[in-house]
């Protein structure tokens, strides 16, 4: 061990009389300023306990010190850019949202609002009142309401409908989501007694009905929207479960998932239900989420009869689970824009991400390949036709036709570029595919394409 060294390290007294330490504390606060020249003296004199280093200069340290700045400056939670190719990226966020949401958002958060207060009658008001009517009108239904998310509607469901009563249910159906979501799980929590029935891949009309008792709380239909069972299988329609729910007078209700609220088979899709479709063939009650499909904020929508929202709205539980004015704000405006389906799909980013045309990737794919080639010398760029994933849990099948920029270099591997890349002050996620670093430009824009190109430029 060097002691000379150790004696010589600067004390943080001495640092902050230099020049780009005063700079710092004139834009940062003083304490994450002293943390950091700790860090920075500390991290040195592990090194010279080490015996890992032989000299150190002012210089050196000084640049440490403000590389530390920079990453104990920049938020936890930080914009990351998507070129997986995945649309809804549930670790990435899920979706992202329209101008129109943001605007919302900010408007509401920075000034006072009506969140819980009737301006004609100059009362107390409902926070859910200013939402219902336009979720009514899109989807048809009597009623609405907005929870946290989706897992919280399904609690919240269960738990008015079937509180210590049975929620008979398919085996094909007790679905586990993202990892953390398992219907099971959730039904233990709202004190709704499972009861399973049929088979994983084929369940009767008569499975159910042979369940049915003066116990019955509710028929529960889960939309499996995460994976597919194909071959020998056999479900219950909706249509059947709405005659059976009528028959012996118990509420059905369905967790439709994504919250699909447009016919993507127009778009040239395979056939995923929609909410309005599940209303319409007679569901009770329908619940789905806010940041899927439906492209807005992380919230849990409930729609159905009247009579069931309505005790939703008094049990206790949704007091823990109701949403932020903030949630309130985004919702409203996401959801206005489905009045018009064209002004939803241009403005909305997951629906004008998931029905992009093949075309306009390209070009897309082309002007960012032209920026890499133009300045990036030690890499090979290729544009490829491949496919995208929705995501989120939603259309597991559905392989969207994209184009990407394949990545390969001499100097680096594959995950080099990769862990660089990811490592980036703005983090760029991609995927390796045999070999090669995959871009998708689905998911990216053309305003980040100088970032890209920088983070190929400063890659080690
Ligand atoms: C995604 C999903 C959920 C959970 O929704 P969150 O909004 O993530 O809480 C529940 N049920 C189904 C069928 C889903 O697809």
């Amino acid at each position: 061990m060097n002691r000379e060294l150790l004696r010589n390290l600067p004390k943080v007294d001495e640092l902050l009389k230099e020049e780009i330490v005063e700079k710092e504390l004139k834009s940062t606060m003083r304490t994450l300023v002293i943390d950091t020249l700790r860090e920075t003296i500390d991290y040195y004199r592990d090194l010279i306990l080490k015996d890992k280093i032989e000299s150190i200069s002012k210089e050196e340290i000084l640049k440490t010190f403000n590389k530390l700045m920079k990453k104990n400056n920049s938020p936890k939670l930080k914009k990351v850019i998507n070129a997986t190719g995945t649309v809804i990226h549930t670790n990435l966020g899920r979706s992202l949202l329209s101008n129109q949401a943001v605007e919302a958002v900010n408007n509401v958060s920075m000034n006072y609002n009506n969140l819980e207060y009737n301006i004609e009658q100059g009362k107390r008001g409902l926070r859910y009142s200013h939402i219902e009517e336009l979720i009514t009108r899109i989807t048809g239904a009597e009623a609405a309401m907005v929870v946290n998310n989706n897992a919280a509607a399904v609690m919240l469901v269960l738990n008015t409908l079937c509180n210590g009563k049975e929620a008979i249910v398919s085996r094909g159906q007790l679905v586990e989501i993202g990892g953390s979501f398992r219907v099971p799980e959730v039904m233990k929590f709202s004190n709704a007694k499972l009861v399973e029935v049929g088979t994983t891949n084929r369940t009767h009309l008569y499975d159910y009905e042979n369940n049915i008792n003066e116990n019955t709380g509710v028929l529960l239909k889960v939309h499996t929207s995460n994976f597919k069972i194909l071959g020998f299988t056999e479900e219950v329609s909706i249509e059947e479960l709405v005659g059976l729910s009528k028959k012996y007078n118990v509420p059905v209700y369905e967790d439709i998932g994504s919250g699909v609220l447009i016919d993507y088979t127009k778009y040239g899709f395979t056939y995923e239900p929609t909410v309005q479709e599940s209303l319409k063939k007679g569901m009770d009650v329908v619940t789905f989420s806010g940041d899927k499909m439906l492209g807005g904020p992380q919230a849990g929508i409930i729609v159905g009869k009247k009579e069931y929202i309505d005790k939703m709205k008094k049990n206790q539980l949704t007091r823990a689970l109701r949403i932020d004015k903030m949630t309130l704000a985004a919702l409203e405006a996401t959801l206005k824009l489905y009045l018009d389906e064209k002004e939803a799909i241009e403005n909305i980013p997951t629906l004008n991400m998931l029905l992009s045309s093949k075309e306009t990737i390209k070009k897309k794919a082309e002007s960012l390949k032209r920026k890499l080639r133009n300045k990036v010398k030690n890499f090979n760029f290729h544009i490829e036709e491949d496919y995208s994933m929705v995501g989120g849990g939603s259309m597991p099948t559905e392989k969207i036709e994209t184009y990407v920029i394949k990545i390969t270099s001499e100097e680096f591997t594959p995950e080099q570029i990769e862990y660089n890349l990811r490592m980036n002050e703005t983090p760029i996620v991609t995927r390796v595919y045999n070999n090669q670093v995959i871009m998708d430009l689905r998911t990216m824009f053309q305003r980040d394409f100088d970032t890209i190109v920088e983070a190929f430029l400063t890659m080690k």
